[in-house]
């Protein structure tokens, strides 16, 4: 029998001293992973070291003549967003090309919205007392630290399998007029997994929200990071919302910082036009002109690879280390009842949840052997897992080897700490 709750006392206590004694023998391997942050690994940043040689000099014009090397263009090369609107399931005259980060694009705009409003504000948003965002939970940390650095008070929607909870998305809005926003991760989510669904991407469309300029901000920052060969499906918002009769309603962000070099990308927004124009005119006082030198070298480089082939061979690197800690996680906690974990069809993470109020120590337990997690709560607003059960596991970076011993590693702080939880009721 393995389900814990269904362990006499004496057979629970004598699992806690075997596993005990195994993560003190852990201890003693001195180790120092670290598997906090979603990265790239070396190997996949080596997939696009082809970029490096993919502008030489005198290969500096772009295909309209301009040299790429000076001033202007402000929303990015044509060429450049040809080969990228695809990606994001756009049309390339809804898209602009700027900056290195789409979290730096979200952060701008959403400045933007407090110095001077959307084209639908009323008013300046930093002219109103108070602003509310919805937040999918678990959600992306970074999310909410942007949400609190600009004192948005965040409310946690359950994000479910099919999307953020949109009963309660639906209620919310129709009846308090300082909720302006939910930012979502809609495919692949970090860190579930899940993709929303067609109904969920509707119903986010047409809500009836009781503020004039509810935005969506919709960061597909992995859509198409695919794991297996049959992706998932993410219906188009921007579509969803010209249709539903609210076209401005939503910011559409996405990078090449998982395709080509994270940190060292291509970052991008698309819009409706009203908005695109809004947002150039801002462009245009802010910078004159981003760096076109890097935009070619995207665009010479992903002609000779297109997106959808490289990013088969991201998966390829990626999937074994996926498939060892599904298969780790199930060899060491399959049916103990003690934790479930999510197995997703893409991007880059896997999210697990412990008992109730077990994440904290078990992420300190961790530390304390060696191997640092994501900070427990970190996937929640104001880093506060109301049930202290979240734990975002980012199997991309460390190599495999690592990776299993970190993961036999958790999985025997989990049992340990369900123990003791066990043993205390
Ligand atoms: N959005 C999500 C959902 C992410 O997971 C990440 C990185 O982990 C980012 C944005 C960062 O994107 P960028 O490098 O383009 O700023």
């Amino acid at each position: 029998m393995n389900d814990f709750y269904s362990l006499a006392t004496d057979s629970l206590n004598e699992k806690y001293q075997h596993l005990s004694q195994r993560y003190q023998e852990f201890k003693t391997k001195n180790l120092k992973l670290d598997m906090s942050r979603g990265k790239p690994s070396p190997e996949q940043l080596d997939l696009s070291n082809g970029m490096f040689e993919s502008l030489k000099s005198r290969d500096y014009h772009t295909t309209d003549g301009n040299d790429a090397r000076n001033y202007g263009g402000i929303d990015g090369l044509s060429e450049l967003k040809t080969i990228l609107a695809p990606y994001l399931e756009v049309d390339s005259k809804q898209l602009i090309i700027t900056g290195n980060s789409s979290l730096a694009l979200l952060h701008d705009l959403i400045a933007r919205a407090f110095i001077h409003g959307f084209i639908t504000s009323p008013l300046p948003w930093s002219k109103l007392p108070v602003i509310r965002f919805l937040c999918p939970t678990p959600g992306y940390d970074r999310h909410f630290s942007i949400c609190e650095y600009f004192k948005i008070e965040m409310i946690p929607i359950n994000l479910n399998a099919n999307g953020p909870d949109m009963n309660q998305v639906e209620s919310l809005v129709a009846q308090d007029e300082t909720i302006k926003g939910i930012i979502c991760v809609p495919k692949y989510s970090n860190p579930t997994g899940i993709t929303y669904s067609k109904e969920t991407v509707l119903r986010l469309a047409a809500l009836n929200t009781l503020a004039p300029d509810f935005k969506i901000f919709w960061d597909n920052a992995y859509a198409v990071h695919h794991l297996t060969k049959t992706p998932d499906y993410l219906a188009n918002i921007l579509e969803a919302t010209q249709k539903a009769g609210y076209p401005d309603r939503v910011f559409i962000f996405g990078s090449t910082s998982k395709i080509s070099f994270a940190g060292a990308g291509i970052a991008m927004i698309a819009t409706s036009e009203a908005n695109l124009n809004w947002l150039k005119k801002q462009l245009n006082i802010q910078s004159i002109g981003p760096d076109k030198l890097n935009q070619l070298r995207h665009v010479r480089f992903f002609k000779d690879n297109p997106i959808a082939v490289h990013m088969q061979k991201h998966a390829e690197l990626i999937r074994p280390k996926f498939e060892t800690v599904l298969a780790t996680l199930e060899q060491e906690l399959g049916s103990k009842n003690i934790a479930t974990w999510t197995n997703p069809n893409g991007g880059y993470f896997i999210s697990l949840d412990t008992l109730d109020g077990c994440a904290q120590k078990v992420v300190q337990l961790a530390k304390e052997a060696g191997v640092i997690l994501t900070n427990a709560g970190a996937t929640f607003p104001y880093g506060k897992d109301p049930r202290n059960r979240n734990i975002r596991i980012a199997p991309t970076f460390p190599p495999l080897s690592e990776l299993k011993v970190a993961m036999e590693l958790l999985a025997i702080c989990i049992q340990i700490v369900s123990l003791e939880k066990l043993l205390k009721q």
